[in-house]
């Protein structure tokens, strides 16, 4: 459990952590809480030569209102996040899966931006945006790009951010607080969802059922046409692929989706 030689380059602006990037090029990784690199560097499954270390770059951090959407910078933790009075105003479902992530030590010091740029399709927070049709700033070297959550999730820990990109901003448009709900289920508390879902407005998304949250929309389409919920939700796995793996067997997975589509529908309406 001890990462591979690595060299710590800390940087202190957004311009030097893309410079970083592109200078030591496929060797380099972005470090920011390191609660999703450093295990996997631990088990060696990552080896970068180069660790960019974006924790003090004060520009990536707060969360601010604009003129039609919330604006997060990429370095606000979880905790900040769940405990922020305006992402409980304007976007209060990110919040809500903010507060299920992990146990207090990681939610102090894991990070949007890494968790979204970590491309996982268990992430609370991933599932969660993509619901509440977040878009994602990507900084390069040529300036700055959108990304909607459609176009950002791509495959197995992988999304479209270049490899001398840096996640900067994430966007979320203003949505009222009514009908939301986002559900989890874990074996263990504290732990990453076996399946989750987040249901914002007539968006459906499911997490941890493919290589990247999914849109669920044949249940959306079934609400869109008069479908009760349980009809609605019998169709939560279709067009999936969820794994197998120690905690649950595909199966259980697709069921999960089903009794969680039902619950999140619920919920949301008893909201509105
Ligand atoms: C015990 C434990 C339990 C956990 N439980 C959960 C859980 O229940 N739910 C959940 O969703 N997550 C869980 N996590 C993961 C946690 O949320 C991580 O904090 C998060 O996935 C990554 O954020 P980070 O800031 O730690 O990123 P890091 O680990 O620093 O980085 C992760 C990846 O993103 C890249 N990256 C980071 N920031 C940027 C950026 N600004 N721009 C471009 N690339 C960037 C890095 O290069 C790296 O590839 C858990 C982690 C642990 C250790």
């Amino acid at each position: 459990m001890i990462p591979a030689l690595f060299t710590h380059v800390p940087v202190t602006t957004i311009k030097e952590a893309s410079d970083a990037l592109n200078h030591y090029g496929d060797d380099a990784k972005l470090l920011a809480g390191g609660h999703s690199l450093i295990p996997l560097m631990k088990l060696r499954l990552a080896t970068p030569g180069y660790l960019i270390d974006i924790a003090r770059i004060n520009d990536l951090r707060g969360i601010r209102e604009d003129k039609d959407k919330l604006v997060v910078g990429a370095l606000t933790t979880h905790e900040q996040i769940e405990n922020s009075p305006l992402i409980r105003k304007y976007a209060p479902i990110i919040g809500a899966a903010a507060k299920l992530v992990g146990d207090p030590q990681v939610r102090n010091r894991g990070t949007i931006g890494g968790s979204v740029a970590h491309g996982d399709a268990a992430s609370d927070l991933s599932v969660a945006l993509f619901g509440a049709n977040a878009s994602f700033v990507a900084t390069g070297p040529n300036g700055k790009r959108v990304i909607s959550a459609v176009d950002f999730f791509l495959g197995f820990w992988t999304t479209a951010l270049n490899q001398d990109d840096v996640l900067t901003e994430i966007h979320i448009p203003y949505a009222p607080s009514t009908n939301w709900s986002y559900q989890k289920f874990t074996i263990r508390s504290q732990d990453w969802a076996v399946v989750s879902v987040a249901v914002s407005g007539s968006n459906i998304i499911l997490g941890a059922m493919g290589e990247i949250p999914l849109r669920a929309e044949k249940c959306e389409q079934a609400i869109a046409s008069g479908a009760d919920f349980e009809q609605a939700a019998s169709f939560a796995d279709e067009g999936t692929s969820p794994s197998s793996d120690i905690r649950a067997s595909a199966d259980y997975r697709r069921h999960l989706a089903k009794v969680l589509v039902f619950d999140a529908l619920t919920e949301a309406k008893k909201r509105s």
